[in-house]
């Protein structure tokens, strides 16, 4: 199948064409008949697989045959980060560039007047993230009376990351009848309740076996103690030459410090997550595109909408403590058909949640050692600093000081990040 077979105008085809786009990824070819015939949708799938095309362009042009000549907000798209509504409405802009098609961003932690004053200038489309598109709700600077499509992208984070409330109140301010589309790279119980509230009759599309990582992204896990995670990455990054690596850790303090360290090891590292303003974040992350620095050190939220396209290195320096960020961790690899290498370091106090991603990715991952890294098995773990429900309640508490879960949302020390999303 090529483009030309999707009934999309050709002003969207040159654009697709100029990205050098040869054919429609399988996310697209599903979703997009689908969305100009003007149903809903589920569809699971991660990011690299195209999927924001998959949404932007049927968008695109049900806009551009739409009878509403106004410029009014006929479509708006919610993300849980600044960093995935700025990739997304990136990728709007590309593909619109050959268009009348107007839009914005809406995103917290940035002074509001600027959005205020585009989208009052008229704008087609709005991106943004839930708590600053409330502030624009309550404020009136935002109307959505005339918002014919909706469209959830990674519902999944957007609840692990405690925006229900906002989500519903802002379900609130939107026509009922509408068309909605929500994508999310994983599916549980809480994004199936989700969308008996908000589909209507929705078709099911699913380009990869659900819960499953990237097939293109290989898997490593080695062990090694705590006390030489940073020496052995170091080494991997400079004895095998690698120019681009993004480099996970649980914590923001832990990000900082290790971006500290490697450097030190002399290897240009910075460090991106939520405590960071916003134009630090902008700046490490284009650094690293632009290969200023060879490592970015990052927090799951920070890493949410990081969208490097030749991105083929992931460490997860430490495993996260909610399992699923694990496939969002090494999706950021392996985009769009291009090989990607995922290594993980564990060290013998981290077994447990190897286990839970284990669960998730519905497989075993081979744990292996690196000549002159092994673990020092002489080192016994004391019992009770080791003991599964000691490791678990500590878990909890680091994981509620970086974000929140779906249960236990509104409770962290998060909310404050969330109010400035
Ligand atoms: P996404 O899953 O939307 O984050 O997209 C991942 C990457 O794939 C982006 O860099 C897109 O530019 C790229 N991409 C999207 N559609 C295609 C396509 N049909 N062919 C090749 N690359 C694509």
């Amino acid at each position: 199948m090529d483009f030309s077979s999707l009934a999309l105008n050709k002003n969207l085809l040159k654009s697709i064409a100029e990205q050098g786009y040869q054919q429609p990824t399988p996310i697209q070819e599903q979703a997009i008949p689908v969305i100009l015939a003007r149903k809903d949708i589920m569809a699971g799938a991660q990011t690299g697989t195209g999927k924001t095309a998959a949404f932007a362009l049927p968008i695109l042009q049900l806009i551009n045959d739409s009878s509403c000549e106004k410029k009014v907000i006929k479509a708006l798209i919610l993300t849980p980060t600044r960093e995935l509504a700025q990739q997304v409405h990136k990728s709007i802009e590309t593909y619109a560039k050959f268009t009348e098609i107007r839009s914005a961003l809406a995103y917290g932690g940035v002074s509001i007047k600027p959005q205020i004053a585009q989208i009052s200038a008229g704008v087609d489309i709005l991106v943004a993230t839930p708590g600053r598109l409330l502030d624009h709700l309550i404020n009136g600077s935002v109307s959505l009376s005339e918002l014919e499509i909706l469209v959830f992208d990674e519902a999944d984070r957007m609840l692990d990351m405690g925006f229900k409330d906002e989500i519903d109140n802002i379900l609130k301010r939107i026509p009922v009848s509408r068309q909605t589309l929500l994508f999310s790279a994983t599916f549980d119980e809480a994004i199936f309740k989700l969308s008996k509230t908000l589909l209507n009759e929705p078709q099911l599309i699913e380009v990869n076996q659900r819960n499953t990582a990237a097939a293109e992204v290989e898997q490593i896990v080695y062990n090694v103690d705590e006390d030489r995670k940073r020496e052995l990455t170091s080494h991997l990054i400079g004895a095998r030459n690698w120019r681009q690596v993004l480099i996970f850790t649980r914590t923001k303090q832990g990000a900082d410090a290790l971006a500290k360290e490697m450097c030190k090891d002399g290897i240009k590292t910075q460090s991106i997550h939520g405590d960071k303003s916003q134009g630090a974040r902008d700046k490490a992350l284009a650094d690293f595109k632009e290969g200023k620095t060879r490592a970015l050190v990052a927090t799951d939220v920070a890493a949410r909408g990081i969208d490097i396209l030749n991105l083929q290195y992931v460490i997860n320096y430490e495993l996260p403590y909610i399992a699923e960020d694990y496939i969002h961790r090494i999706g950021r690899t392996g985009r769009a058909g291009n090989k990607g290498l995922a290594i993980s370091l564990l060290s013998p106090s981290e077994e447990w949640l190897l286990e839970a991603v284990e669960k998730v990715v519905d497989s075993r991952l081979l744990q292996q050692w690196l000549p002159g890294y092994e673990p020092d098995l002489t080192k016994q773990p004391k019992s009770d600093r080791n003991s599964r429900g000691g490791q678990k309640k500590r878990a909890r508490k680091h994981a509620l000081g970086e974000k929140t879960t779906s249960k236990n949302k509104g409770k962290s020390t998060n909310k404050h990040e969330r109010r400035n999303r």
